[in-house]
């Protein structure tokens, strides 16, 4: 479900041209729906109403300060991995106490961030981690909240690049390694355990591992019970899966059907952290065919986009809908490897995809690019990033302008001593 649609063979987002869009602020660029990200968000929260969970928007997905912010003014928390999204976060004025830290590499600089700022808490995924924070809240003599992120084990059944709960994962603790530390927590006397953590992996289309993840990590929450550690939140990170293409993915009210009974059971305040359900089709990239190439073997669209701007093709073979900006009455279907100008074989946004015939100088629209769109991009082959802009009705703003050469540079400095 999205807000850009064809009328009369134009692309709009939401009640505005994506073509005006692309005339006034140059090509590549993102472009946004905000309708789409506030009804994903309200279908969550709508679908989760029952247990009334705190829903951790996932800063990763999409950083822009300006989706963050719509998404926290419509009564989302945030999710963070690092001390820059805590920035951001606390730059938009989220509330600290709907703010919760994950990652396996929290320095002392991120953790002592996090704590002078008074997150939620931290979920945290080693004892080393455990042991770091319990040090860092004497020296700031602070008691400090945590969950403990556990690694349960089950197979989300998604690309291995996303799957974070296998037993080789470096993500959480084992059920025996979470164990240890809750049965020995008096020695981090300046910690409370306040609850458990886990995210099983990314675009996953189904409830099932969700399910076979939480009935494990109920079972432990009954076992610690018996040995009189209670708990008060379970927090079940992301990772629902969008359609890019044709799968058949859960709606949040399917979801939430399945799962609710089992979290009602636990008894405890339920967190969830979504970034792709709320932001991925909210967003498109629009890109601009440079030159078509044809040779013995392939059609090529060379666009002014590339794996610098939207890197999932590249990493995951991930699918994007490719669309034409314009439709055309009458074009012939063709063949095309739709590539970036990057100097990487790797560098491609579709292969042998079957599209209309298009033309050097006409638009295309890289669909459901708004989650690890932006925020996995870079500035690889020095190609300053695209610019954002965001859609209203018939209002837009941009909300990142394009990079510039300065921009690329701007830090640099050439020693002395060459
Ligand atoms: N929570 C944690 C801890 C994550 O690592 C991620 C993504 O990597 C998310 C939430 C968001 O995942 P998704 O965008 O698939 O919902």
């Amino acid at each position: 479900m999205h807000y850009f649609n064809y009328k009369t063979n134009n692309l709009y987002c939401e009640e505005v041209r994506v073509s005006d869009i692309v005339e006034k602020f140059g090509s590549p660029c993102y472009v946004y729906s905000y309708r789409t990200l506030i009804e994903h968000f309200r279908k969550l929260q709508a679908a989760f109403k029952e247990i009334n969970p705190l829903i951790c928007y996932s800063v990763k997905a999409n950083s822009n300060l300006a989706i963050c912010k719509a998404l926290v003014n419509a009564g989302a928390g945030l999710d963070i991995v690092s001390g820059g999204e805590l920035y951001r976060a606390l730059k938009i004025r989220t509330n600290p106490k709907k703010i919760v830290f994950a990652g396996v590499g929290k320095t002392d600089e991120e953790i002592t961030y996090a704590i002078k700022s008074g997150i939620l808490f931290f979920n945290v995924e080693s004892e080393a981690e455990m042991e770091s924070i319990q040090e860092l809240a004497i020296k700031l003599r602070r008691t400090v909240n945590v969950c403990l992120r556990i690694n349960p084990e089950v197979d989300p059944h998604t690309h291995r690049y996303i799957k974070t709960a296998q037993k080789e994962s470096k993500f959480g603790l084992s059920f025996s390694a979470a164990r240890l530390l809750l049965l020995n927590r008096e020695r981090f006397f300046n910690v409370n355990i306040k609850g458990l953590h886990i995210h099983i992996g990314s675009q996953i289309t189904e409830a099932r591992p969700y399910i076979q993840a939480v009935a494990k990590v109920s079972e432990f929450i009954k076992e610690m019970k018996s040995a009189g550690i209670k708990f008060e939140y379970l927090n079940i990170g992301g990772g629902m899966g969008i359609i890019y293409k044709k799968e058949t993915t859960q709606t949040a009210n399917v979801f939430a059907r399945a799962i609710i009974p089992l979290l009602k059971n636990t008894g405890l305040k339920i967190i969830l952290e979504p970034g792709r359900f709320i932001v991925g089709s909210a967003g498109i990239l629009v890109s601009r065919v440079t030159y078509v190439k044809e040779t013995e073997l392939k059609n090529f669209l060379i666009v002014d986009s590339g794996m610098s701007d939207l890197i999932r093709p590249s990493l995951y073979d991930a699918y994007h809908e490719i669309v034409p900006l314009r439709k055309k009455s009458k074009s012939r279907q063709k063949k095309y490897d739709i590539v970036g100008p990057i100097c990487e074989s790797g560098d491609f946004l579709a292969k042998d995809r079957i599209m209309p015939q298009t033309e050097a100088g006409e638009y295309v629209a890289i669909m459901c690019s708004g989650a690890y769109g932006f925020s996995m991009s870079s500035n690889y082959n020095s190609r300053p990033r695209a610019a954002e802009i965001l859609v209203k009705g018939n209002e837009y703003s941009v909300i990142k302008p394009r990079e510039s050469y300065l921009d690329l540079v701007r830090k640099e400095k050439i020693p002395r001593f060459i």
